[in-house]
């Protein structure tokens, strides 16, 4: 028996290099793994700028009480500039974004201005009111995003205030997925007495792209050790990554070790863990190989612990693992001390507190849990059974 965090580190430790940097069209960025950290050439914003429409002046120029009067010089609408430089009296009219002209520091907000012709009133507010600094979202020549970063729209966003269009990302990890055994029928076909649909293959496709992988998919194959190995050699040649699910345990037709022994390397762990204790790590050629257990639960939380942050890392990703949370239990948890549990449960904030419960029954088989749940609760190794009002660690799905 190895540990989850054991099993992860070894696992870890295996993946060396990431896949190849890539450039793409920002408008394709989304999702994509930044390969460099991100320098900027320039300051944002590039000056100083009005924060509201009004009149821009120098605020040494009014006094402390009452108003004073000034000529209004320019008409600065967003997008233009003034060539020349305020004098003492002056003011310019000003729209939101547009650059502060030389010789002003604050803007008198249109809602605070008399206008009287060519000239406005004005009382005093403080220096600078109403002016954005050149620079307060992002300073030239400093690290704006870290390679390693998975772009969300806003990173997208700060990458073009940059005025790029084109960003250096990862290739998207292939990840070849087949799923084993002669009772797995393929949806939508028609399927014998003995026999259930596949739901590993589908999961496990949604899960690889949720991670920004790219899938490669390689359908069923029955517990036939020539099929098997036929599956497996061509899925290494396709993918950087290679996840069967099922035929992992000791039974009779379980091949996947067999066949992995002749055909790459592996290793078969059981891991202290519940539900999904057997899994296989190793390697066909170049591509990374795991064999994940049958039952929907074990195998799509299988992927969670071991194949996510593997692929996140050779996707060159920074942060490989999710962040967990603390929440009360409300219900009574079975649990064995000296492995980790990781129960469905349904997460909800209520009279000023999270609380968590488990959404029922939690055989490895019931696909439904995962369904109704939105976390899971994890219970680390030294723990024995929860009680109600206890503490647990959550992972948001
Ligand atoms: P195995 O590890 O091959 O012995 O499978 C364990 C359990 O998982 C068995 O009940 C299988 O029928 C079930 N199982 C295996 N593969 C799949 C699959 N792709 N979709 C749904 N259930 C599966
Ligand atoms: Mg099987």
């Amino acid at each position: 028996m190895i540990s989850v965090q054991d099993g992860q580190n070894l696992i870890l430790a295996r993946v060396s290099t990431l896949t190849p940097p890539e450039l793409v069209p920002v408008s394709h960025a989304l999702g994509r793994v930044l390969a460099h950290d991100l320098t900027a050439p320039f300051d944002v914003p590039p000056a100083d700028n009005s924060a509201g429409d009004g009149d821009a002046g120098a605020s040494g120029d009014i006094p402390q009480a009452g108003l004073r009067e000034l000529l209004v010089v320019a008409d600065l609408p967003a997008g233009a500039t003034f060539e020349g430089l305020l004098q003492a009296g002056e003011s310019g009219r000003i729209m939101t974004g547009a650059p502060i002209p030389q010789g002003a520091d604050t803007v008198y907000p249109q809602e605070l201005v008399e206008r009287v012709g060519d000239r406005v009133r004005v009382g005093p507010i403080a220096k600078g009111a109403n002016v954005r600094p050149r620079g307060e979202d992002v300073r030239s020549g400093s690290v704006v995003l870290e390679g390693g970063t998975r772009l969300r729209p806003q990173e997208v966003g700060l990458i073009t205030s940059l005025g790029q269009w084109q960003v250096v990302v990862r290739r998207r990890p292939r990840v070849a997925l087949l799923s084993t055994g002669n009772e797995v029928a393929e949806p939508g076909s028609p399927r014998t007495p003995g026999q259930i649909y596949d739901s590993n293959r589908f999961t496990l496709r949604g899960s690889v792209e949720q991670c920004g992988g790219e899938v490669v998919d390689l359908g069923i194959v029955p517990d036939r050790r020539e099929d098997l190995r036929a599956r497996l050699l061509e899925a290494s040649r396709l993918a950087d990554m290679v996840v069967s699910s099922g035929g992992v345990s000791v039974g009779a037709y379980d091949l996947v070790k067999d066949v992995l022994q002749e055909i790459g390397g592996i290793e078969f762990w059981q891991v202290a863990m519940q539900p999904g204790r057997p899994l296989a790590v190793g390697g066909i050629g170049p591509a990374h190989f795991f064999g994940l257990p049958g039952n929907p639960v074990a195998s799509m939380l299988t992927f969670m612990l071991f194949v996510r942050p593997a692929l996140f890392k050779l996707a060159g990703r920074r942060q490989l693992f999710p962040e967990m949370w603390e929440a009360r239990a409300v219900e009574p948890m079975r649990k064995k001390r000296g492995r980790r549990e990781f129960k469905r449960g349904v997460l909800q904030f209520r009279a000023g507190s999270w609380e968590v419960r488990t959404t029922g029954p939690q055989g490895s088989g019931i696909l439904s849990s995962m369904v109704a749940g939105n976390c899971l609760i994890v219970l680390e190794e030294d723990r024995g059974d929860v009680a109600p009002g206890e503490t647990v660690l959550v992972e948001p799905f």
